[in-house]
């Protein structure tokens, strides 16, 4: 009998839109209705298991699911065995500790002997050691940044992205204690079989997270400025340069990262390029 990869996501919440997206780009086909606990992904030997993301680390140490989508602050506070295969680039977000607006605060020392409430207490008492800290953590599970407001502790270590939540609730952000976004983690030791799937779908991520991250790039220039364009954009490999039924024109095309996108069109106007256009890549296997 054919193995199949067990893939643990988030049943709901912030993660589990993007799990489900990423798979189906990965060519997984697999149905909705997601109140059902698993799905079979019909064209790949694999099938997912919606559970809850703090449960995820668990499963995966205890080989109930072979591979698993979550936050990396979950799987670093949990503790659980499994390794980080692969950073997935969407839910970022940080850990901080916040205090009330109104407090002063220098550094970390100003935390000591004070109260922090949190549901992360192993990544917070890590900070607290590094810095030298001596506060009392007070662990909850929900509602952190309301704490202090209600007397429960003198400051939070929760989750911000945007940190309006902090800002709505009279608080201030003091300290990043850690990035993160979601990750592909996996059991520790998988056998053959599934590593193999595993490694195709790492293929298949990649392929995705390329493509999204690049831009296909095509534009007109004259002969004489295609040597210093091609300084510019180096491609896959090296720039298609086909000629233009113009003489002294050709049509170069090229793939440029999102990254230094914009500033490389400024270098390609200034270097003479003309009617540029910019198509994104669906898939971008290197
Ligand atoms: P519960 O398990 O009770 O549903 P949770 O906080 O674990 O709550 P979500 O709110 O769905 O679940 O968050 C899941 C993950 O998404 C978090 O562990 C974190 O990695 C990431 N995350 C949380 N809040 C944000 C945010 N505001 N922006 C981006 N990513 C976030
Ligand atoms: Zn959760």
């Amino acid at each position: 009998m054919t193995q199949k990869l067990k893939i643990a996501i988030q049943k709901s919440g912030r993660l589990q839109e993007q799990s489900i997206k990423l798979l189906r780009e990965c060519g997984f086909s697999f149905s909705g209705g997601f109140s059902k606990l698993k799905a079979e992904v019909d064209n790949f030997p694999a099938e997912i298991l919606f559970l809850r993301d703090d449960d995820i680390p668990q499963y995966i140490e205890d080989n109930v699911a072979d591979i698993g989508i979550i936050g990396e602050n979950v799987f670093i506070e949990k503790q659980k065995a499994g390794d980080l295969i692969l950073k997935l680039g969407f839910a970022k977000c940080r850990l901080s500790i916040a205090i009330p607006k109104s407090e002063e605060y220098n550094d970390s020392s100003t935390l000591n002997n004070k109260k922090i409430a949190t549901s992360y207490p192993i990544i917070v008492q890590e900070f607290l050691n590094k810095e030298g800290v001596n506060a009392e953590i007070h662990e909850i599970s929900g509602s952190v940044e309301i704490a202090p407001g209600i007397g429960l502790a003198d400051a939070v270590c929760d989750i911000v992205s945007t940190g309006s939540t902090l800002l709505t609730n009279g608080l201030k952000e003091v300290e990043t204690i850690l990035k993160s976004e979601a990750i592909l983690i996996a059991s520790k030791n998988l056998e053959s079989e599934k590593q193999e799937l595993l490694d195709q779908l790492v293929f298949r991520i990649n392929a995705v997270n390329a493509a999204k991250n690049n831009k296909y790039l095509l534009l007109n220039a004259p002969n004489d400025a295609i040597e210093e364009i091609t300084k510019v954009l180096p491609g896959m490999k090296s720039p298609t340069v086909t000629p233009l039924q113009e003489e002294g024109w050709s049509s170069l095309h090229s793939v440029v990262n999102e990254n230094d996108f914009w500033q490389k069109i400024d270098e390609l106007k200034s270097l003479g390029a003309q009617g540029i256009l910019v198509i994104p890549i669906e898939k971008m296997i290197l």
